[in-house]
Formats: structure tokens, C-alpha cells, sequence
């Protein structure tokens, strides 16, 4: 299944279906316009493509296999990133040309994401992994809210971590597009799945899967934990993540709440979110990452720490931050929040959004970025090196939001967003 996409051209609108999950039509060329005839040779052609694209997974087998695998030392077994398969040491002659990993570890065995070369590619997959730390955060905070059962939506470091760490006190289910994991777990523990058009590869029994999980406790104790690449759409992942909520909820009548999601993402994209997921909140919590230098803490990352944060739909006062980590209770606003962002009495809510500490505009009557100063021409605050006349909210990078700068000299460059068509 596609996405209907809708271009706008000299104010003439005009649908069309597009690839949901590649954002580089060169990744996959599908287009199709919403009235244009389905031909035979069209469909003939889409259907050569789906077997050229789509990996056969037989995903019995490669659980026989994994089973097998386990009982070799380590030192028999190996993986093979051409063919992504794990590998017995017998079978190493087939793939001798092939990227391999030879000696693989129980460790690595249980925590694919340490083995696996990350897809890092922008505009699919853009696979950028949790810090340790990080990772250890967002679990424990899941055990205070009470989470017995998670969804692991494209977060297969908090999968991993969960069933090695937390064996006996969570369980955990990942979806994921990237059908490499059929490799490392069971049916009961990864669906291959599009959270763009909350479609299963697997078919009705996969999606079965997913309903037996929302089941679990009667629905209690079940939440959700995504982190979707940044470059997708808001809106096909918000629509997927209510059909999730409205299935848990169908499941279990009698629940007493709605599933629990916490959603990272942007700091910038907090606008779109929050148009797409009334009643959603940013908490403060910045997101770390290993193999991703933007989006990490420490010298090569960004002066004011990650940009990623958590969305989520419950109550922001029930996440506690870890003041070690500088985070404080803000009594006011009844939530945890950064060090740098500091309560702003006029505003009445802790301002800062962007890791930097903003301040108040007594004309503007609201707070600023402290790198802005307020223009009298253009009555609003701007960057000081602005041309006035020419500051509309519209000039704000495309891809991060931030004003002074095009998208072209976006720090987030390689993120690039899907541009509105
Ligand atoms: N920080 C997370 C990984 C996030 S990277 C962690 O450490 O666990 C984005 C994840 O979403 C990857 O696992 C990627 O394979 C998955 N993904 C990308 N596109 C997807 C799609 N269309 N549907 C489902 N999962 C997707
Ligand atoms: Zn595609
Ligand atoms: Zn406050
Ligand atoms: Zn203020
Ligand atoms: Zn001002």
C-alpha cells in the first residue's frame, strides 16, 4: 500500500499515490496519479518491482536457524551483511566475497542492533540508535509509569534492552520495517511492518500478533515507545498511531486508560505534532544517540544537546528527570524540566524549547530565543542580522525551523525533509 500525496502547482491541487515508507523516489519510483488509469502493463510492471524489492523472508526457517546458531561457540558462527543471514561456519564458503562478521557473540546474538550495520539512509530507513545511557533511561522511566507490555515501534534498542535486561518484569513486541530482524527474534517478538501505512508484511497473522499483545493485562501496563524516522510525515504517523490507540482500546473495553505513547522527535516539529495529536506534550528529556553526531551530547554534538525530545499523551508531571542529569521540578507548571529552562513569570510556564534558556519580551509579550533582539520596524523580535521587511515566519529554515539560515545550510542538512507537495 501506497501514500496519497497531494501536490500544489500554481494553486491547482492534484493527488497522487507515492511510496509511504521511501522518501527518494529513486529508492522507489512508484507514482501513480489519483485518476490515472491502471493498465495492464502498469500492473504487470509494479508487480515485476515487488519481486525485485521485496525480500523473501521465511520466517520459520530463520528462527530454526537462530535456534541452531545458539547452541554453536561462538567462534563456529558468523553473519553475512550481503545476504543478511546468520551463518554457520560450514556455510562461510558461499559468502566468501561477502561483508561478513565472523566470531559472533551471544551478546551480539541478543542485541542485533550492535551487529547490524545501521541503514542510515535519510530518506528510508534512517537508523540512528539510542545512547546506553538514554535507552537505560527511557526504560526505567517506563517501569515508573507502570509498564508491563511495550510496543517497540522502530526503537529496537529499548527492544533489545528490554528482553535481556528486563526479562520477568516487561516484555516487549517490535515492529520495524527493517527485515533483518527476523533474524533474532521469534514471532511473538518482531512483526515486519510500515508504521507509515500501519501495514503488516506478514499478513493477518502478523497483525494478529500485534492484537494479542495490546491484550495483555487486559490492556494495562501496555504502552507504546516510537522513534520513526525524522524525515517522515507527522500526519500518516499520527493517523497510524490512533488506529494503534483505537484497536487497544476496542480490545480492551474496559481499560481504564488510553494506551500510553511516547513518541520522540524534534524539538521544532513540536507544532506539527501537536496539530496532528491534541492534547500531546513535549517533555524537556533530551534524546541522546550513538552513531548520530547532531543528535548526541558530548563535543562533536550540538552546543545546546539533542534536539530530540519526547512526545507523549500523558500527564508531562509523571515523567521524573534525573537531577544528576540538571533536570528540576517546576512547581508551576507541574512538570520536570532542564536546567537551562528557567520559569518565566510574565508567561507563566518554563519557556525554552531549544536547550538554550529564552527570555522575555515585555513588547512582544512572550519569550524569545536569546538570540534575538527586538526590531521596532518589523515589530516582533528577529536575529539581530536580519533585513527588515523581509523576516516572515515563513523564512525559518524548512528543515529545522530555526530563522537566519536556508535550508541548504542546515546543520540537519542530511535530514532533509520531505518537502510538501
Ligand atoms: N533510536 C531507536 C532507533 C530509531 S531509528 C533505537 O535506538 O532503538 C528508526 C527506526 O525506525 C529504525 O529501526 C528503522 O528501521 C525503523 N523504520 C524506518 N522506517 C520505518 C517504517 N516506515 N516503518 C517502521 N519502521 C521504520
Ligand atoms: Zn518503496
Ligand atoms: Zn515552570
Ligand atoms: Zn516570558
Ligand atoms: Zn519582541
Amino acid at each position: 500500500p501506497t501514500l496519497r500525496f497531494r501536490r500544489i502547482n500554481n494553486r491547482e491541487e492534484k493527488d497522487y499515490f507515492a511510496c509511504s515508507t521511501c522518501r527518494d523516489r529513486k529508492d522507489c519510483t512508484f507514482f501513480l496519479w489519483v485518476d490515472e488509469d491502471v493498465t495492464e502493463d502498469k500492473s504487470k510492471s509494479w508487480d515485476l518491482e515487488r519481486e525485485r524489492i521485496l525480500p523473501k523472508i521465511n520466517h520459520s526457517e530463520l528462527i530454526e536457524k537462530l535456534v541452531r546458531i545458539r547452541q554453536k561457540k561462538s567462534r563456529k558462527r558468523a553473519y553475512c551483511h550481503t545476504c543478511s543471514v546468520l551463518l554457520n561456519s560450514a556455510e562461510l564458503s558461499n559468502h566468501s566475497t561477502h561483508t561478513l562478521t565472523l566470531k559472533v557473540s551471544d551478546f551480539q546474538l541478543t542485541h542485533p542492533t550492535e551487529l547490524l550495520k545501521p541503514l542510515e539512509s535519510s530518506k528510508k530507513e534512517a537508523q540512528y540508535l539510542f545512547s546506553k545511557q538514554s535507552t537505560a533511561t527511557i526504560v526505567t522511566a517506563l517501569c515508573d509509569l507502570g509498564a508491563k507490555h511495550v510496543v517497540c515501534l522502530g526503537t529496537p534498542r529499548i527492544h533489545e534492552f528490554i528482553l535481556t535486561e528486563y526479562e520477568g518484569r516487561l516484555t516487549s513486541l517490535l515492529l520495524d520495517i527493517d527485515h533483518r530482524y527476523h533474524n533474532f527474534y521469534n514471532k511473538d517478538q518482531f512483526c515486519w511492518y510500515n508504521c507509515f501505512n500501519n501495514y503488516f508484511f506478514g499478513g493477518e497473522s502478523s497483525a494478529a500478533v500485534l492484537s494479542q499483545f495490546l491484550q495483555k493485562g487486559d490492556g494495562e501496563g501496555v504502552v507504546l515507545v516510537t522513534d520513526p524516522p525524522f524525515g517522515g510525515r507527522v500526519e500518516p504517523l499520527a493517523y497510524t498511531l490512533q488506529k494503534i490507540t483505537q484497536l487497544h482500546r476496542k480490545l480492551n473495553p474496559e481499560a481504564i486508560s488510553d494506551l500510553p505513547v511516547l513518541w520522540m522527535f524534534p524539538y521544532f516539529m513540536e507544532p506539527q505534532i501537536l496539530a496532528s495529536c491534541p492534547g500531546y506534550n513535549m517533555l524537556d528529556y533530551k534524546v541522546d544517540y550513538d552513531n548520530h553526531s547532531l543528535f548526541a551530547s558530548g563535543p562533536k554534538g550540538r552546543k545546546h544537546g539533542s534536539p530530540v525530545r519526547i512526545f507523549t499523551n500523558l500527564q508531562p508531571k509523571l515523567f521524573k528527570l534525573s537531577t544528576e542529569e540538571g533536570y528540576r521540578y517546576c512547581d508551576v507548571c507541574e512538570r520536570w524540566v532542564s536546567e537551562e529552562n528557567k520559569h518565566c513569570d510574565k508567561c507563566n510556564e518554563c519557556t525554552s524549547k531549544d536547550g538554550r534558556t529564552y527570555v522575555h519580551c515585555d513588547i512582544c509579550s512572550r519569550c524569545v530565543k536569546p538570540s534575538w533582539l527586538h526590531c521596532a520596524t518589523c515589530t516582533r523580535c528577529c536575529l539581530p542580522s536580519h533585513v527588515c521587511g523581509e523576516f516572515m515566519p515563513s523564512s525559518k529554515c524548512f528543515i529545522c525551523g530555526m530563522e537566519g539560515h536556508k535550508k541548504k545550510e542546515c546543520p540537519l542538512h542530511e535530514q532533509t525533509f520531505q518537502v510538501k507537495t
